[in-house]
């Protein structure tokens, strides 16, 4: 509702996408977007928070802040702002959707590949996904015994990959394209199949250092004004698994544009603001797994609570580093793409 009032006041165009999920309090879902700006643009920014539920709420409030105060447009540009990719995950205080679906993991346009999990996964699926309540297991302890075995890195890269096996396990693509993604897709395609160019944000949160943010890059996917907007922000920029806690992920929402926009030279980013550290921010995303599987799933639960801590810290100074830095990389790219200046 705040971003609805938002964007009406700044004069921006509403849309809004229901899905057939619902609310714990028997809430209707959209995916809301606001459109400010020329309705045939050549040139569009598309900031979009939320693809991973519980993460969508630093992103909501950065796209409050843009729109309290947006960038100046030229006649050919327009600022979309997509509000909340995975309503259910926010409203529910989860990162995976209705389906237990990782929509990171599930933006695959070709059919065929819905199978598999990576060999390691397999081995780890006992100790990520335990058929039972949350309750204390010593699971740091035995995390960091498989990463003794196996290697760190490879753990890791294991578990963040996807995996279409385990449907109520973490990090789960799915056996389909969800019906998020499938409004979305063809949303874009009916309403910006006409765009030269796009730059794409999408806000994560929960990756890198505290209140820090890092830019990451898709491989192959529009590195034209990331390195200029990386050097200019003097942020860290990185691709797959180059960068120290970040890993490579089938199913990507960013691999997935240039595919959807044929036509559209699509550049795209994902930054992240760090919140806690890796082990803490997956244990809390296991033990909220296991209450939403095998408790009642309300969202007061103490794994509930914690997982949102995990992603969205109440500290004040957290929340204002967040929406700045969020909203820094929005009005530098839309400076770099619409005046041509950083
Ligand atoms: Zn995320």
């Amino acid at each position: 509702m705040r971003f609805r009032a938002a964007a009406l006041r700044a004069g921006a165009a509403l849309d809004a996408l229901p899905l057939a999920a619902r609310g714990p309090h028997d809430e209707t879902l959209t995916i809301d977007l606001a459109w400010l700006g020329a309705h045939r643009p050549r040139h569009v920014v598309l900031h979009i928070s939320g693809v991973h539920g519980v993460e969508a709420f630093a992103g909501s409030a950065a796209q409050l802040a843009l729109l309290a105060a947006p960038p100046a447009l030229p006649a050919d540009g327009a600022l979309i702002l997509v509000h909340v990719l995975n309503p259910y995950g926010m409203a529910w205080l989860r990162r995976a959707n209705e389906h237990n679906v990782d929509l990171n993991r599930n933006f695959h346009l070709d059919n065929g590949i819905w199978t598999g999990a990576p060999p390691l996964y397999k081995r780890l699926d006992a100790l990520l996904n335990p058929a039972s309540p949350p309750e204390r297991d010593a699971f740091a302890l035995r995390l960091s015994v498989a990463g003794l075995r196996h290697g760190v890195r490879a753990v890791r890269q294991a578990i963040a990959h996807g995996q279409h096996r385990y449907p109520r396990g973490l990090f789960y693509g799915g056996a389909e394209l969800q019906p998020g993604p499938r409004l979305f897709i063809d949303w874009l395609q009916a309403q910006l199949g006409s765009a030269e160019t796009l730059i794409a944000i999408d806000l994560h949160t929960g990756l890198g250092p505290y209140a820090g943010d890092t830019l990451l890059i898709e491989p192959g996917v529009g590195t034209t004004a990331l390195p200029i907007l990386s050097r200019a922000l003097q942020r860290p920029l990185a691709g797959g698994n180059t960068t120290p806690g970040a890993y490579t992920v089938r199913g990507s929402l960013g691999s997935a544009l240039p595919r959807v926009l044929p036509g559209t030279r699509v550049e795209f980013v994902l930054q992240e603001i760090g919140t806690r550290s890796a082990l803490r921010v997956l244990h809390a995303l296991r033990e909220e797994n296991r209450w939403h599987h095998y408790g009642d799933g309300h969202t007061e639960h103490p794994a509930k609570r914690r997982l949102l801590e995990a992603l969205c810290p109440a500290a004040p100074a957290w929340r204002e580093a967040a929406v700045a830095q969020a909203t820094d990389v929005a009005y530098r790219a839309a400076a770099w793409l619409f005046h041509g200046k950083l």
